[in-house]
């Protein structure tokens, strides 16, 4: 098994849960070991290795950046994917590779299922879309995973954000119109394998291959999610400089404007994935408290 992303938020995840399940006989590459901006080293890499599974977890994840590095976000986002599906189906590999809620438009309150249409909003949201296209048509073995507000233990996340401003501020001004889960890097890991483990030697046919979204339950906006972090740093007995709950104020995307536009809905319909590997998945809660308790535990 080959992990490319070694560094991000689900690619140590993966790492973390191969090591806690003690399986053996993975490699996990970082980027300055397996760039994907690079195809000619990644192909070389890959054909030297001729890993069984592949999973992506690299990815170019800086959402505004990508508005103006629209060559560096296409190439890594949408040109190594393809290059990664054309040498899996060539090596007979299973191709893991994950996606998100910025696919979609945001349109109307419903979330999102796996056949409703895409409308990326962003250099982002097409440049990962093109990538979906990519993978489904370059690999047939594969593993499509589309998921939201990721939080891992490591890296840069909304709760690392929200503790360090709540230190600072007396107040704060959090978008409360766009929806969406938050989605632990662990959960990911975990599920990732959980799949994998019942899809390890299915042949090419099955149909169970394919595009499945993976969130947590429920929904949120980030100005909810923001007073459970809230709560959970006031539980804790953290030093805070924002004393109250209310003094977190609902704001309107348009009040907080960003070089890329988001979607307002990112709820994604899990159903697929629950109901084919026969998988519960936690409440956006669980993940929040237990990478806050890990944040707080490691001080
Ligand atoms: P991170 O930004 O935490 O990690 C991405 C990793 O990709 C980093 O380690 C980064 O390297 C690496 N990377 C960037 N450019 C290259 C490159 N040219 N070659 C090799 N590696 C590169 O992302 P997440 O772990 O959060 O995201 C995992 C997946 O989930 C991605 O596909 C992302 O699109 C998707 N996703 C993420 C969401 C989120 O909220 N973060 C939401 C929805 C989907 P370095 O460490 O050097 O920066």
């Amino acid at each position: 098994m080959l992990i490319l992303g070694a560094g991000g938020q689900v690619g140590r995840a993966l790492q973390a849960e191969l090591a806690r399940r003690q399986i053996p006989g993975w490699q996990a590459l970082t980027r300055a070991e397996a760039d994907l901006a690079d195809p000619e080293s990644l192909r070389t890499i890959i054909r030297a290795r001729q890993p069984q599974v592949i999973i992506n977890a690299a990815a170019y994840t800086q959402v505004d950046r990508a508005e103006t590095e629209v060559a560096l976000a296409m190439a890594v986002n949408a040109e190594a994917p393809a290059l990664l599906a054309e040498e899996a189906a060539a090596l007979g590999a299973v191709l893991v590779h994950y996606s998100t809620d910025y696919v979609f438009d945001g349109t109307g309150t419903a979330p999102y299922a796996e056949t409703d249409a895409t409308c990326p909003l962003s250099v982002y949201g097409r440049s990962k879309h093109e990538g979906e296209v990519a993978v489904m048509a370059g690999c047939r073995r594969h593993l499509l995973l589309r998921t939201s507000w990721v939080l891992g233990r490591h890296g840069h996340n909304f709760l690392r954000t929200m503790l360090r401003l709540m230190a600072e501020r007396p107040q704060l001004r959090v978008v409360a119109d766009q929806w969406g889960a938050p989605t632990s890097a662990e959960l990911i890991a975990s599920t990732t394998l959980d799949v994998l483990a019942q899809m390890d030697g299915q042949p090419a046919d099955d149909p169970r291959w394919g595009l499945y979204h993976l969130a947590a339950a429920g929904s949120t906006s980030w100005h909810g999610y923001a007073g459970e972090v809230w709560r959970l740093a006031a539980a804790r007995g953290l030093p805070l400089a924002l004393a109250a709950e209310a003094d977190i104020l609902p704001i309107a995307t348009e009040d907080y404007p960003l070089p890329a536009p988001r979607p307002k809905n990112s709820r994604l319909d899990t159903g697929r994935l629950r109901s084919t590997f026969g998988l519960a998945l936690p409440d956006w809660q669980q993940g929040v408290r237990d990478v806050f308790d890990w944040e707080m535990d490691k001080q």
